[in-house]
């Protein structure tokens, strides 16, 4: 008792009889109560109870039985609405006791009868009333966040999958009564695992839990926005006219999406794509229609170049190809006639000569046409296969580097690119030497590209793999220099020989002062460490002269060469 004593501070008690006399004797006995203070409020007849009652927050309301009335007042919603809402006490005689029970099976708290009272029953009979009304308050709060929980994303509080579904079907029914169009946008975080692999996946929540709190305020009160799954997230627009006015909410939330996130001290960008698909002209059902948006999300991600796709009728027969991408990955290696090699000179512009070539992965994937490797190796990296395509290309690229050999093109490495889960295979250095074993090429024509997240991971196992593969002669180049997370003190004791400096940089470097203050401090750095630096992504000739001005002779990028099968490369 004392517990509950203790939270009962302030009560606001609303007592209904029509009797004076009685009404001071309660009043009396409310006010001694110890600890306690109550807000009397009084009423007279049922008429003015119900305006107080539904105008002030109640805690607990004493009513007297003889009221005139209370008959026909209990057997209505609204006197249910009473115990529903407050705990209600009733004042009976011996002759209503039995109606009083009745009404307490209705939901009333407790009853007394008037010729007992005392102030020792009226302080009890209140305690227990605004406990178990308390409880009951709580029990339906629970059944409320139970119903909630069902219905929202846990993780972000958004509206999940089924309750989305059932908004979209809701909207389409109104919109083809009244001739409205819907717009559905599917929002997928391109490549958001990398996230999860980088910094694990605790943080790849609380990052979805920000692009959840970006989304809500993008869209309107009357729309919905809901997490679909892992990083896809939907949202239904029920105003739209135009597909413009899709297109802008796209924008709006790319424009969101695309801020950095600032978690832990660490800054992430998100790369968001978003596909858009309309009722009724894509879909009047709601499954019709997102399957629709998803394929133009898909679409967005794998091919396109910008950050949303309208859904195109085409698309699902692509995008089911996309979906499928496992099988016909797996198919592609099989087949052996789709995957291929281009290669990319790097060059030394003072002395105008090659001094590499980098092999990039192409598929030629038979509906799709050339598919980027960006947009199909983080699909090999999840599922594995990229462990069997980095082997074709390694050996491949060992084998095109041994018949430049052959026709006397002696002095050059060959760079293949390799993923951070097929580093991270504990046979890899091995199988690299079976590769070079197999080929017959020396490891001193070969250079592996690896990503700056490859070497922030597992230093230890790292070091040695390095280590091994330095051992046969074969250099080491980071590759997207700048981009990534290293800690640049790891640098100095990894055994690598080559920075290559992210495109980004060099992209901006002749308009963006800040770019070309982190090239030349790169090339400082890579002097100091006594490695090599080559510059990706060099397309002008002004950025070339700007990277000259820099010392930083070696570059790469299609003002000298695009990516080229093997025979049209020149040397
Ligand atoms: P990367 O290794 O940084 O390769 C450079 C990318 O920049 C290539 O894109 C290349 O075609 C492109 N590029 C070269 N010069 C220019 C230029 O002047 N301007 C622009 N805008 N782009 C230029 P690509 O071929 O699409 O490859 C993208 C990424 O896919 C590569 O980035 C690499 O990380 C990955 N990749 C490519 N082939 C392989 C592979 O065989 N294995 C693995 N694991 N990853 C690969
Ligand atoms: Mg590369
Ligand atoms: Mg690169």
């Amino acid at each position: 008792m004392l517990a509950v004593r203790d939270e009962i501070t302030n009560l606001v008690v609303l007592l209904i009889t029509a009797k004076p006399a009685w009404e001071k004797r309660v009043r009396e006995i409310l006010n001694s109560v110890p600890d306690t203070r109550c807000e009397i409020t009084a009423c007279s007849n049922i008429a003015q109870a119900r305006d107080v009652f539904f105008s002030l927050s109640i805690d607990l309301a004493f009513f007297d039985l003889d009221l005139s009335g209370a008959r026909d007042f209990f057997s209505c919603d609204e006197g249910r609405d009473f115990f529903d809402h407050t705990a209600v006490i009733l004042m009976a005689t011996q002759e209503n006791e039995t109606y009083a029970r009745q009404l307490m099976q209705l939901g009333a708290q407790d009853y007394f009868l008037k010729d007992e009272l005392d102030a020792r029953l009226l302080h009890r009979v209140l305690y227990n009333a605004v406990e178990r009304h308390r409880m009951l308050l709580e029990l339906r709060t629970a059944r409320h966040r139970e119903r909630y929980l069902t219905a929202h994303d846990a993780l972000t509080g958004l509206p999940n999958r089924e309750t989305f579904n059932e908004r979209l079907k809701e909207g389409l029914e109104f919109a083809n009564r009244y001739w409205r169009r819907i717009a559905v946008l599917v929002i997928g975080i391109h490549r958001f695992r990398k996230i999860n692999d980088s910094f694990g996946p605790g943080f790849g929540d609380r990052v979805l839990q920000m692009v959840a709190m970006r989304l809500i305020p993008t869209v309107s009160a009357q729309d919905t926005v809901a997490r679909l799954s892992g990083d896809e997230f939907g949202c239904i627009l029920t105003s739209v006219q135009h597909p413009q006015d899709a297109a802008r909410a796209a924008q709006k939330i790319i424009h969101e999406l695309s801020k950095p996130i600032h978690l832990d001290g660490r800054e992430v960008f998100l790369n968001p794509k978003i596909g858009i698909a309309f009722a009724p002209s894509d879909g009047r059902e709601a499954e019709v229609l997102l399957r629709n948006g998803l394929a133009a999300m898909h679409s967005a991600r794998m091919i396109g170049r910008s950050h949303y796709q309208f859904y195109m009728g085409s698309m699902n027969e692509s995008a089911m190809a996309l979906l499928d991408l496992e099988i016909s990955l797996a198919g592609a290696l099989e087949r052996g006639n789709e995957l291929m090699i281009h290669y990319q000179p790097k060059i030394n512009v003072k002395t105008g000569s090659v001094q590499g070539v980098e092999a990039l992965l192409r598929w030629n994937h038979p509906k799709l046409g050339i598919v980027r490797p960006t947009n199909f190796i983080p699909i090999a990296e999840d599922n594995g296969l990229i462990v069997p395509i980095g082997e074709w290309t390694l050996r491949t690229a060992c084998l095109q580097r041994k018949q430049w050999e052959r026709e006397g093109y002696t002095d050059f490495r060959v760079a293949v690119n390799v993923s951070p889960r097929q580093f991270r295979e504990a046979r890899f250095a091995q199988r690299v030497k079976e590769i070079l074993e197999e080929t017959d090429l020396p490891g001193e024509l070969l250079e592996l590209e690896i990503t700056e997240s490859s070497i922030v991971e597992d230093v230890e196992g790292v070091f040695s793999t390095l280590r091994l593969l330095r051992s046969m002669g074969i250099h080491i180049a980071v590759d997207d220099f700048g981009t990534g997370y290293s800690a640049l003190s790891l640098l100095k004791h990894f055994p690598v020989d080559v920075l290559k400096i992210d495109q980004t940089f060099v992209r901006d470097m002749t308009t963006d002062a800040s770019d070309a203050s982190i090239i030349r401090a790169i090339v400082a750095m890579a002097d100091g460490l006594q490695l090599a630096v080559i510059a990706e992504g060099v397309e002008t000739a002004a950025q070339r002269d700007a990277l000259l001005e820099l010392d930083c002779p070696m570059m790469q990028g299609y003002f000298f060469a695009r990516p080229v099968p093997a025979v049209e490369i020149k040397f």
